[in-house]
């Protein structure tokens, strides 16, 4: 699943692989891919603008080209980004086909069809993307259990469902969002402002260290040259159900809140 570190990996892989070269053409496979512009238009305004940066802000992926120009790229669950061979036949699975300069295509594939795209002006983007709305990014360096206090601090509905809401705060998956709480041994079901300034800070060192690991083994998921990360895929309880809690050895419960299918321990996690 594309979550935050996989997202992460593909856009080092950007920088280290595409920033500085040279866009020679984009062939959208799959209109419905594109957010804006029409596919026409967005081919129109890619070709022969180099890739200068690549950013990531929540789960957008964001390639500054030349002349002010941003590419934002979402991979929703499944969309994964390789390169390959220039003139490769794309496989049904490719949505986008970007040629580079260097004799290298970027296809972004997604077996669901949900990724999506957007381009144009970067101020235009980041205003149709909303991404001033956004919380700040759980991985700061600078983002503080205080902070995650702060963003949670009254908030009356499900936890899980205010820690995925990447205006509150930008960092969690549905997946990643079970791992944390199960190392903070938190009930997922709590009301999101009722934890005490010990559990946030829990929690807080818990949903970092989750995060960084699975960017340290590279995700779950192939890469930009199609090497898959080494982050175990389900890390203790997400998608364990029925299994023994490996803290406590009662059985992972399985549950829906709001749209997410949720794992918890209903014994250990308070
Ligand atoms: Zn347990």
């Amino acid at each position: 699943m594309a979550e935050l570190p996989e997202v992460e990996i593909f856009v080092r892989d950007l920088c280290a692989l595409v920033v500085g070269r040279r866009i020679e053409s984009a062939r959208v496979l799959f209109p419905a891919v594109m957010r804006f512009p029409e596919p026409e238009s967005f081919a129109a305004l890619l070709a022969g603008r180099r890739m200068e940066d690549a950013n990531r802000r929540a789960k957008h992926i964001l390639c500054a080209l030349s002349g002010g120009v941003t590419l934002a790229m979402h991979m929703m669950l499944h969309g994964t980004l390789r390169l390959m061979p220039a003139g490769t036949e794309p496989d049904p699975q490719t949505l986008l086909v970007i040629a580079l300069e260097g004799g290298e295509d970027l296809w972004l594939r997604d077996r669901k069809g949900f990724a999506r795209v957007a381009a144009g002006p970067t101020e235009e983007v980041a205003a149709r993307l909303r991404l001033a709305e956004l919380g700040p990014e759980l991985i700061d360096p600078a983002f503080t259990a205080r902070d995650l206090a702060a963003r949670l601090s009254g908030r009356r509905g499900v936890l899980k469902t205010a820690l995925v809401d990447q205006k509150i705060v930008a960092g969690l998956g549905i997946r990643d969002a079970d791992e944390s709480l199960w190392e903070a041994r938190i009930d997922p079901r709590r009301v999101a402002g009722s934890l005490s300034a010990e559990e946030l800070a829990r929690l807080h060192g818990a949903a970092r260290a989750v995060v960084a690991e699975g960017i340290a083994m590279r995700g779950t998921m192939p890469d930009l040259r199609g090497v898959r990360g080494r982050a175990r895929q389900d890390r203790s309880i997400y998608m364990h159900d029925g299994e023994p809690c490996p803290r406590c050895g009662t059985p992972i419960a399985r549950t829906r809140i709001g749209q997410a299918l949720t794992f918890f321990c209903p014994v250990c996690q308070r």
